[in-house]
């Protein structure tokens, strides 16, 4: 599920990509993290946030769609990463 999906939020101090559950905003109003490398207190706002869990939503549904409209598709396009030389 979704929820169980982690997204990586950067530290405002370090830059640090810290991974955080998804369910951390569904359920709280605010969540709070300490940043993995610097140990800074960082507070998210969960309404701020669900404007961006939003778009990342939106790109997981169309990415989705794609895949499934390209499962239906058996002509099978070589992708940039399958060329070697
Ligand atoms: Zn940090």
């Amino acid at each position: 599920m979704f929820e169980d999906e982690t997204i990586d939020v950067a530290c405002p101090k370090c830059g640090h990509k810290n991974s955080i559950l998804v369910r951390e905003f569904e359920e709280n109003a605010q969540t709070h993290f300490v940043c993995e490398k610097c140990r800074a207190r960082v507070r998210i706002e969960a309404a701020e946030f669900k404007q961006r869990l939003d778009q990342v939503r939106q790109e997981v549904e169309s990415l989705e769609r794609e895949a499934a409209r390209d499962a239906r598709r058996p002509s099978r396009r070589p992708r940039k990463g399958d060329f070697q030389i």
